[in-house]
């Protein structure tokens, strides 16, 4: 497999246009009291992105309710809940077996208590979140969980490396929301 596209700014300003589109979905359909949405965004320190996008990847899209104080964060391609790392490594990185997860770490120094977390979370809590449990009936073969998130990616088989990415990337974004993540 090969990583270029993870050193190409354009592949990362192309997954900011997509969280673009889910924060002015979530801000077109309001607050659930019926109150309008103000930009509150969460300052992020981004781990594993070109430096040309650092900016544009240095926050979150958040919202907060003008009438009742209420949070309200969209679904995002580029981060997956508060972890530091983007969630496009996060999902290359595990299993960490395979050479190209191998060579992720090493371009990107993950610590490998950080990749054994990664991976006891993929193959454990993963499987215990309300998005899993409400997609994977989806699936007319069962995903080998042993493999996740890799066994995912091999769903998505039309298209590049970086296009199936993104449609996984895509897949997994309501994980990054607290009521789909716990
Ligand atoms: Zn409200």
């Amino acid at each position: 497999m090969c990583h270029a596209f993870l050193q190409d700014p354009d592949f990362f300003l192309f997954l900011l246009r997509i969280d673009e589109e889910f924060a002015a979905e979530a801000r077109d359909a309001g607050c659930r009291c019926g109150g309008v949405l103000h930009s509150a965004r969460y300052p992020r320190k981004p781990r594993g992105c070109p430096a040309q996008v650092r900016e544009d990847y240095s926050w979150r899209f958040s919202f907060c309710c003008a009438r009742c104080d209420e949070r309200a964060t969209p679904a995002s391609v580029r981060f997956l809940g508060r972890r530091v790392y983007l969630a496009v490594v996060l999902t290359l990185v595990s299993p960490p077996g395979g050479v190209a997860a191998r060579q992720l770490c090493d371009l990107l120094a993950i610590p490998v208590r950080t990749l054994n977390r990664w991976r006891a979370w993929w193959s454990r809590d993963f499987l215990r979140t309300p998005f899993w449990q409400s997609v994977r009936s989806r699936f007319m073969a069962p995903v080998a969980t042993v493999r996740l998130p890799q066994s995912l990616l091999e769903r998505f088989d039309i298209g590049t490396t970086a296009q199936r990415l993104v449609q996984l990337l895509r897949f997994l974004a309501p994980l990054s929301t607290r009521a789909m993540s716990r």
